[in-house]
């Protein structure tokens, strides 16, 4: 059968809604997930409806965007471990529990589809060789790049990792993993990332920035 029209966000819920009220919600076996943090049984919340109008993001137009103001002036030395012309590497405000935890970011504000062909390109090459300088310097086997983008409007990739072997934090659930685990101390966090920082001017240029404390 074809659609002529995609349906409205509206038609979505009603469509959803009907199934969830005639079916249930499916039935996912996330529990037998060695990945699954949690144990015992979770209930699953109501499902709102639509919104007509959403709410601006943090950021929005860039008035008052934390990322802006953060990675300017000389906030920038403890927020930034890498720049270039376009891009930059931040750290996330609240320290991570896991080996690596960083943003990749645009140096103007913008967001993903307002990208330059240039920003574009130099994204792609970073996404590459972020993960490359990541697992020659860190004992992790990969780097999870995400881009959510709802929380606020300039663009920001997670870049995270798990410990190389923690199989358990494999996959779709890391980031709750790095919410309930405890937060790795400021410093020796800082100082891993610099190390990734300092390998990455090595693969593709830029400039690695070390904190005040420790240049
Ligand atoms: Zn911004």
């Amino acid at each position: 059968m074809l659609f002529a029209v995609p349906e409205t966000p509206a038609e979505w819920y009603e469509r959803v809604r009907a199934g969830i009220d005639a079916d249930g919600y499916r039935d996912v076996d996330w529990r037998s997930w060695r990945s699954w943090p949690f144990d015992g049984s979770l209930w699953v919340r109501p499902l709102d409806p639509p919104v007509t109008t959403e709410p601006p993001r943090a950021g929005a137009g860039g008035n008052d965007c934390a990322q802006c103001e953060r990675s300017q002036g000389a906030a920038a030395a403890d927020y930034l471990v890498w720049r270039d012309e376009l891009f930059m590497l931040g750290l996330p405000f609240e320290a991570s529990s896991l080996p690596l935890a960083m943003f990749l970011m645009t140096r103007r504000h913008t967001d993903l589809s307002g990208l330059t062909p240039d920003e574009a390109q130099r994204m792609g090459t970073l996404l590459v060789e972020v993960e490359r300088a990541a697992c020659q310097v860190l004992a992790v086997p990969r780097i999870q790049a995400v881009r959510w983008g709802d929380g606020s409007e300039h663009l920001h990739w997670w870049l995270m990792a798990r410990p190389t072997g923690m199989l358990q934090l494999r996959g779709t659930f890391l980031s709750h993993w790095d919410d309930l685990l405890p937060r790795q101390p400021a410093e020796p966090a800082r100082a891993d990332a610099e190390f990734v920082a300092r390998r990455l001017v090595e693969r593709v240029g830029g400039e690695a920035l070390a904190h005040p404390g420790r240049a």
